[in-house]
């Protein structure tokens, strides 16, 4: 089942053939060319074919998949406002809210020039909103599971006509403890139909999972099994854990770090450092899985808009975040999976461009750091934190690595600011979404 896809690729869009509502779209967005993960996904996926799929977040993951589904459901696009005649054909199952809420956002702009319908269901909102989108019909649905499972308990959604299965963020579902609910997600839908397993990492459970899921799947592959994207200049510093927060500020400082994403392992010492970060005057700010959506999205967009500095995350939350080109992440404690550790720092260096992956290693934490080398197979650059007079070069230039910059999106000029970069507000988000 391990098929490797040998195609030609398409260097433009033009040459993927899509429909030209949804090329229009594209083009809309600015994109030009396809990313290495759409050259190859996406003939493979017009092509009716099952897919395994290994990309992180940053490589255009999303359109690799949206783009040819949306293709492929376009024949029973319609403007009828009968419920019955939008059933849904396209299911997309995401860890997170805030993941299912980005692909959902990138769907409703890819689609929006057919008339197809697109919403969203996750948990920690009402369920009434969401209802009468599911009741009014619609034919490409994002959900987390457990919400999904919800309303289709409620009899509130039939899963029987879907003919595309989308899995994104495989490997965190199943961290997350998803699998029964896939399952039973799974007995809902017809036997006959197209899955798409995307997993920014392919353990062993995922590729038994891809055989229950997948029938005779095209792998395909963006990234080296188990790396981190060559272009994140990884470094730790061994700290004493009472010096950390002092470490941090040192880092941020004399790296001159416009913003960074701070990662802790557990929402307490998320929010203990937010706390300590605030009252030492920093912009900063904390998402979890206990805080309110609300919350969350207030703080994503401050940390979008560049207003806040520092975003302090647990793994969880921090999945699926639209950050395009974070220059830093900091572990602050480094995490107990060493798959979260290529998860964190695949938040940086997106894009093709440079990023700076910084991690605070206290003394128990060093048989976490023998994890996450073994993992990664290399050991990470252990140097003395960067003392005020002299900044940091880094220990290796992107150019320099073996394989030459990250195969995702093209470069960005390094000289742009932040915020420029980063994706404006959705308005669905903004509103309490779907
Ligand atoms: P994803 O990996 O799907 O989270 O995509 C990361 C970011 O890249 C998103 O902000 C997309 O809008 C953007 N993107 C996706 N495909 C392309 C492309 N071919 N060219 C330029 N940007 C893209």
């Amino acid at each position: 089942m391990t098929e490797s896809a040998a195609l030609e690729v398409a260097t433009t869009f033009a040459e993927l053939n899509l429909a030209p509502e949804i090329q229009a779209a594209v083009e809309s967005l600015g994109y030009v060319h396809p990313t290495p993960i759409q050259q190859q996904a996406i003939p493979l996926v017009l092509a009716g074919r099952d897919l395994l799929a290994q990309a992180q977040t940053g490589t255009g993951k999303t359109a690799a998949f949206a783009l040819p589904l949306l293709d492929r459901i376009k024949p029973h696009a319609n403007t009828s406002t009968s419920p019955a005649r939008h059933p849904v054909r396209a299911l997309v199952l995401a860890p997170t809210r805030e993941l299912a809420i980005q692909v959902y956002d990138s769907v409703v702009e890819y689609a929006k020039n057919l008339p197809l319908r697109c919403t969203c269901v996750y948990g920690g909102v009402g369920m009434q909103e969401q209802e009468a989108a599911l009741r009014a019909g619609v034919e490409v649905l994002v959900a987390t599971p457990g919400r999904l499972l919800d309303h289709a308990g409620n009899k509130l959604v039939q899963l029987n006509q879907v003919q595309f299965l989308v899995l994104d963020e495989a490997d965190r579902m199943l961290d997350m403890g998803f699998l029964p609910d896939l399952k039973r997600i799974l007995a809902l839908l017809p036997k006959q139909r197209q899955s798409l397993l995307f997993s920014a990492t392919f353990s062993d459970e995922i590729v038994r999972l891809a055989q229950n899921f997948l029938q005779n799947p095209m792998r395909v592959e963006v990234a080296r099994r188990n790396t981190a994207a060559e272009t994140v200049e990884q470094v730790a510093h061994k700290v004493p854990e009472a010096d950390k927060l002092e470490a941090l500020l040192r880092v941020v400082k004399v790296r001159d770090l416009a913003q960074a994403l701070v990662f802790t392992r557990t929402k307490i010492s998320a929010d203990k450092l937010g706390r300590r970060l605030l009252k030492r005057g920093l912009e900063a700010a904390i998402i979890h899985g206990d805080k309110t959506q609300v919350d969350r999205l207030q703080a994503l967009e401050g940390f979008k808009q560049g207003t806040i500095k520092l975003l302090v995350a647990t793994d969880i939350a921090a999945r699926g975040l639209d950050i395009v080109e974070l220059p830093a992440v900091i572990n602050y404690e480094l995490p107990y999976s060493p798959e979260d550790y290529v998860h964190r720092i695949g938040r940086t260096g997106r894009a093709g461009a440079s990023g700076l992956a910084v991690s605070l290693v206290s003394a128990d934490e060093d048989k976490l750091l023998a994890g996450i080398e073994r993992f990664i197979k290399r050991e990470l650059n252990i140097v003395p934190l960067p003392s005020p007079a002299s900044p940091p070069r880094p220990a290796v230039s992107p150019e320099e690595t073996e394989s030459g910059p990250a195969a995702t999106l093209p470069r960005r000029r390094r000289a742009e600011p932040v915020c420029a970069l980063l994706m404006p507000p959705p308005q669905s988000q903004l509103a309490g979404g779907q």
